[in-house]
């Protein structure tokens, strides 16, 4: 069977370009190595509890902010989306003492004068710059792909230049836990649209992340598209210059006039081992640059009507020295953790609750050669005692959460791993670097000219980030002037 476009993976990205040509009139086919579709957005069921492994919140979704366009293309609008509290979105806990993060630039700035009077001109400076590279965020649909001043400038450095008070540069900073903040690495155009769109409103789904993945996927089925999982991508194969068929399960195989590819850049690369048309410099480039940190994940199913549901997401830190820059602990001490609620499907009590907290491959490599299920008691033994030291972190905010725990279930980078085929199981792929903006963006049109990439590993990560790619990369094969006919910007 021969489609318009074949489409690698079905996660976000995937989805959304397949959503872009199938709504363009091109005829699309996904594959995914998967038996359940949305990569990141997949979910998994523990009795009567409903678990998401990567998505949880996202920002901007009020109209004119920075996701509702996007998500009103892709009509994903009418999902029943719950709004954080305005007054406190986030708590940031430092050593303790907690401080709150209001939605809406002039109430966020407003909060923290209160706690801070003598850096209030410094916050409107702040506040003040996010909201500008916010509302400028479409710019790179006309024309400036990727922001470039800005991806060459460094997030830790314009809050040491614009905010002179240590303590409030950290609860600036202390919402992006799940980020990677590396103060020699992030670019500010990351740190500066991802923190403005959760200032503009900050959101989570009444249900789960497949929610948007479904939702996708029907419209494109709808329009006779065909989405096949369990079929893992093992070859491209090219003819002439081109990728004329796409082989997976090692077995069987699809052809399409283009190809997407929404995995990592460098797993496509050894989809085609030999082609004289990808230059060896840019396959040592693409394999070589390194990937962001992991994420371990502790899933709460708690006891019936035993904690209220709190609107807000809470981020803990021992102290104000985990913020930046922050390293495993060697004594296996969890130092800083991002508190995550699900929102009630009635009444006033969470089923569970999400801990997350960042973890580096080193820390699960020992187990690499291991399968889901599988991995041995050694590792067992680790995540259970991983788990103890964020429950600890967490209880002291939630009084009462070790007597409401009924069961508890974890995930590591090698999950992510084994789930999403993430390299190392890293939560964002490719990171970002301001020292080397044009080596750490990817651009979608690689060097064979039917084949391009989309995905959280191009430009910028999470929702807004690959929601944003897949316009950029679908322009590549309609033309972006054609793409903005549907989007008014
Ligand atoms: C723990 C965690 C929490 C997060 N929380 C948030 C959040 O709250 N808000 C937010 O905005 N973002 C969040 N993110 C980030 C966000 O979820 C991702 O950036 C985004 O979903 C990535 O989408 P993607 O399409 O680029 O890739 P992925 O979701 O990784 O999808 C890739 C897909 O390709 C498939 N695949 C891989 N190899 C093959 C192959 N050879 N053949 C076929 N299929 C293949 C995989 O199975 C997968 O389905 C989180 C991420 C993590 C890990």
């Amino acid at each position: 069977m021969k489609y318009d476009v074949i489409i690698i993976g079905s996660g976000l990205g995937g989805l959304e370009c397949g959503y872009i040509l199938s709504k363009k009139g091109y005829k699309v086919c996904i594959l995914e190595q998967n038996a359940q579709i949305g990569g990141c957005l997949q979910t998994f069921r523990r009795g009567k509890s409903v678990f998401d492994t990567g998505f949880h919140y996202v920002g901007g979704l009020d109209e004119g902010q920075s996701l509702h366009k996007l998500f009103s293309y892709f009509d994903l609008l009418d999902l029943p989306w719950h709004k954080l509290d305005e007054d406190a979105f986030a708590e940031v806990v430092i050593a303790g003492n907690p401080f709150f993060l209001a939605s809406g630039h002039k109430r966020f700035a407003d909060a923290l004068a209160n706690d801070f009077p003598h850096q209030r001109k410094q916050i409107e400076t702040y506040t003040d710059m996010l909201k500008q590279i916010g509302d400028n965020i479409f710019n790179s649909f006309t024309g400036d792909y990727g922001n470039s001043a800005l991806f060459e400038s460094s997030a830790y450095l314009f809050l040491q230049q614009t905010i002179d008070d240590p303590l409030l540069r950290n609860i600036l900073s202390g919402g992006s836990l799940t980020m990677e903040l590396c103060s020699k690495k992030l670019p500010l155009y990351v740190f500066a649209q991802i923190n403005n769109s959760f200032i503009q409103s900050t959101w989570k789904l009444k249900g789960n992340g497949s929610m948007i993945a479904d939702k996708l996927a029907d419209y494109i089925r709808a329009k006779d598209g065909n989405i096949i999982t369990k079929a893992k991508v093992t070859r491209l194969i090219e003819t002439d210059g081109k990728i004329s068929a796409v082989e997976y399960n090692e077995s069987e195989q699809v052809s399409g006039t283009y190809v997407i590819s929404n995995i990592h850049p460098a797993q496509t690369l050894t989809l085609i081992p030999e082609s004289r048309y990808i230059r060896k410099l840019y396959r040592n480039r693409i394999s070589s640059i390194p990937n962001t940190f992991g994420i371990f994940t502790v899933h709460l199913q708690l006891k019936e009507s035993t904690t209220p549901y709190l609107n807000r997401n809470i981020f803990v830190y021992r102290n104000g020295d985990s913020i930046w820059d922050c390293k495993p602990d060697k004594s296996g001490e969890i130092n800083s953790i991002l508190i995550n609620y699900k929102t009630p499907r009635n009444g006033i009590y969470t089923d569970n609750i999400d801990i997350l907290t960042p973890m580096y491959w080193d820390e699960v490599a020992q187990w690499s050669d291991t399968v889901v299920g599988k991995r041995g008691v050694d590792y067992e033994m680790f995540k259970q005692q991983k788990a103890e030291s964020c429950i600890e972190l967490a209880s002291t905010r939630i009084p009462g959460l070790k007597d409401s725990i009924e069961k508890i279930y974890t995930s590591t980078p090698l999950t992510y791993r084994d789930y999403t085929g993430t390299q190392n199981g890293s939560a964002y792929g490719i990171r970002k670097d301001y020292n080397d903006a044009l080596g750490t963006i990817i651009a979608p049109q690689t060097q064979i000219p039917n084949l391009f990439l989309s995905g959280q590993n191009l430009n910028l990560h999470g929702i807004l980030g690959v929601s944003m790619t897949s316009f950029f990369t679908c322009a590549k094969i309609v033309g972006m002037n054609n793409l903005l006919k549907d989007f008014y910007i």
